[in-house]
């Protein structure tokens, strides 16, 4: 009935409109998503966003002060990460800071402009290393003209940290160039300056006991030193260790938190995180995250520590990051009943008999608004984090696997209209998409991770498929997980059991699979490119698999129009089908170890990009450009008070990254 209805009120504003590419005017957006901005400026290459809170009036006080205390908490270590990355990054950042704030001059200049762009891009790398591509970030403007705003501004820099804005000393913040000293090329500040790659590994290589079942993380949570014998050590971060002063305020707030906690588990988690802080003691670190993935109920979680150690070329130090985040309950739920039907789907999968499990064992794994974020995980953040990143507790305790959905629901919106309605052949595909593709895409990433991933079984004596399938492994492995869902979004099951509202979220996700994969994820790539990258890879191979398995049934059809290419599905049952077949030959493949028929399915749908469909891809998006790296302002809480009690906690979304990283410079520099 709905389909019909909307036909309707297609039609009435267009003619055959199941033949016609839509307009853009044609269409209006959700106008409760219309109302949010979603993204404010653009510099370099950078594009800033904002999100929502989504739940948060649903929060009883207490948990409202939770999530306050340890948002304080998360940005009361802020500066702890401008240190990590670069030892001169919190003294450049204060003087950039100072001639924001006192530059009396013309600020329509080039020049201003240029230090505006060089400011905002160091903000947001938190350091003046790219956040990405780690490389050291060239200012537009000349030392000279650095030197003239400074002495406008009255503004004091070393002249170290000044020259190393324009010279090319410390490059890399981290260097994965393995001909080089790993340590000495890169300038995070997890070792001193003169610490060679040799030193720092010979240092844990005496520490290490390679027997220990239960490891600590050996060097997590120190930077290492030359004392003034020469002798390397450690100093710890802890309470009464470097960056103590910070730890201090973090501390403060987790004792907070502690007060406030939802259940006994959680505040005894807070606990042994606050000793940890206070001793630096690694076994109280594994301690905790034991107790920390064991606490699983409540609606409020939080990350708060040195988590990844990807910035340390040697990958011993951690970064300092937090994240605070309130269980998306409804989604949650949705996941729940999933993970409770699992066997359902592995007994109904179109994989072979003998390669399905008998009893399957589902993926702990739950979708999450970001209410905070510090550190490492902003202005960039992560989209899904699956922590403790210890093995042994992993394998003996389990861990919690969670996908930022309010995040992801920002990008979705800051994708821009423009689009969707450029690369959708039918009035009825678009509308569809407007209408399910949140619901769809969220269905899709569940299907994917709780049940795709877990599904089907390896026979006996095949070995893994990193041994069996190499560099193809994991490709195929996404590639699985994908038609699990794709197989699975079209289910009268799920509507049975209540996961979606109608057969047209199916749909949605099938359109939105193939558009994406025969056409609209090439903007990515450059002309002349390959594809390399893995779920990019299956994507394709996927899409491309499932139209040419169907052309001679006309499944997906390629519609050219006025020089546009479209990719139509005509039928979603025998798309489904093809999925199936496609899902059983990827499941024999790893089950079985084939390596050659997983090499050639890859090599010949995944890699290979046409050269024409992806020229005019480039040219059809080129006008909806968003940069290549996106960020976000973060709310801000703000207790109400009366009598000193807090009453309420409110939550702002302000719209200015300037202002707000000036604030956060004012409020929490705790390592001044
Ligand atoms: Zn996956």
């Amino acid at each position: 009935m709905k389909k019909f209805s909307l036909f309707l009120i297609g039609s009435a504003i267009m003619i055959s409109c199941n033949e016609t590419p839509i307009e853009q005017a044609a269409v209006e957006g959700n106008e409760h998503e219309s109302e949010f901005q979603w993204t404010t400026e653009k510099f370099g290459d950078i594009q800033i966003l904002r999100f929502q809170i989504e739940g948060w009036e649903k929060l009883s006080l207490q948990q409202k002060k939770l999530a306050y205390y340890l948002t304080q908490a998360g940005l009361a270590g802020r500066d702890i990460t401008w240190d990590q990355f670069y030892r001169h990054n919190l003294e450049i950042r204060s003087a950039l800071e100072n001639i924001v704030k006192e530059y009396k001059g013309d600020k329509d200049s080039d020049l201003w402009n240029n230090f505006m762009v060089y400011t905002k891009r160091v903000w947001f790398s938190n350091g003046i290393h790219h956040h990405y591509s780690n490389v050291k970030m060239k200012p537009a403007f000349s030392m000279e003209d650095f030197e003239s705003l400074l002495a406008e501004t009255n503004t004091e820099i070393s002249q170290e940290a000044k020259k190393v804005i324009f010279n090319d000393k410390d490059a890399k913040k981290v260097s994965k160039d393995s001909s080089s000293d790993l340590v000495l090329s890169s300038a995070v500040n997890f070792y001193d300056p003169d610490i060679s790659e040799e030193e720092a590994s010979a240092f844990y290589k005496n520490q290490i006991d390679t027997t220990d079942k239960r490891p600590i993380s050996y060097g997590l949570n120190s930077k290492l030193v030359r004392n003034a014998d020469g002798e390397i050590e450690e100093k710890v971060w802890k309470i009464d260790g470097l960056y103590g002063s910070a730890i201090s305020e973090i501390v403060k707030w987790l004792e907070l938190a502690k007060g406030v906690a939802e259940n006994e588990a959680q505040a005894n988690a807070l606990g042994i995180l606050i000793d940890y802080y206070k001793t630096g003691d690694l076994k109280k670190w594994d301690e905790y995250n034991v107790a920390w993935v064991g606490v699983t109920e409540g609606d409020i979680d939080y990350i708060n520590s040195f988590i990844e150690v990807y910035d340390d070329p040697l990958g011993y130090k951690a970064t300092y990051e937090t994240v605070v985040q309130v269980k998306d309950l409804d989604a949650s739920e949705k996941m729940s009943v999933i993970s409770e039907n699992i066997q359902y789907f592995e007994d109904n999968s179109s994989i072979m008999e003998e390669h399905k499990k008998k009893e399957v064992v589902g993926v702990s794994y739950s979708m999450i608004n970001v209410v905070g974020e510090a550190g490492a995980t902003t202005p960039a953040t992560p989209i899904g984090v699956n922590l403790p990143n210890a093995n042994w507790i992993r394998k003996e305790h389990g861990s919690k696997s969670v996908s930022l959905a309010n995040i992801e629901h920002a990008y979705d919106q800051a994708k821009g209209n423009g689009i969707l309605e450029e690369f959708t052949y039918t009035k009825e595909e678009l509308e569809r998409a407007k209408k399910h593709a949140n619901a769809s895409s969220k269905m899709h990433t569940a299907l994917h991770e709780v049940v795709g991933h877990a599904s089907g079984q390896i026979n006996d004596g095949i070995g893994t498929p990193k041994e069996t399938l190499k560099n193809y492994a994991s490709t195929l492995e996404e590639g699985r997980a994908d038609l699990v869902a794709l197989y699975f979004i079209v289910d009268p099951k799920l509507m049975e059991l209540g996961l979606v509202e109608s057969e047209d979220v199916g749909k949605a996700e099938y359109d939105s699979y193939i558009r994406n994969g025969m056409m609209l994820q090439l903007r990515r790539l450059e002309i002349g490119d390959d594809i390399e990258e893995d779920h990019m890879r299956n994507r394709q191979l996927v899409a491309s698999w499932a139209y040419e398995h169907g052309k001679a049934e006309n499944i997906i059809e390629k519609k050219v129009l006025d020089g546009k290419t479209y990719f139509v599905v005509n039928d979603y049952e025998k798309l489904r089908v093809l999925f199936g077949e496609l899902l059983r030959e990827i499941q024999r493949i790893k089950s079985e170890g084939d390596y050659e028929a997983g090499k050639n399915l890859v090599e010949t749908y995944g890699v290979k990009v046409d050269p024409e469909i992806h020229k005019e891809v480039l040219e059809r998006t080129k006008k909806f450009e968003v940069a290549p790296y996106l960020g976000f302002i973060q709310p801000e809480l703000e207790p109400v008070m009366e009598n000193g009690e807090i009453t309420d906690v409110l939550v702002n979304y302000p719209k200015d990254f300037q202002k707000q990283m000036l604030m956060y410079a004012e409020k929490y520099s705790f390592l001044k």
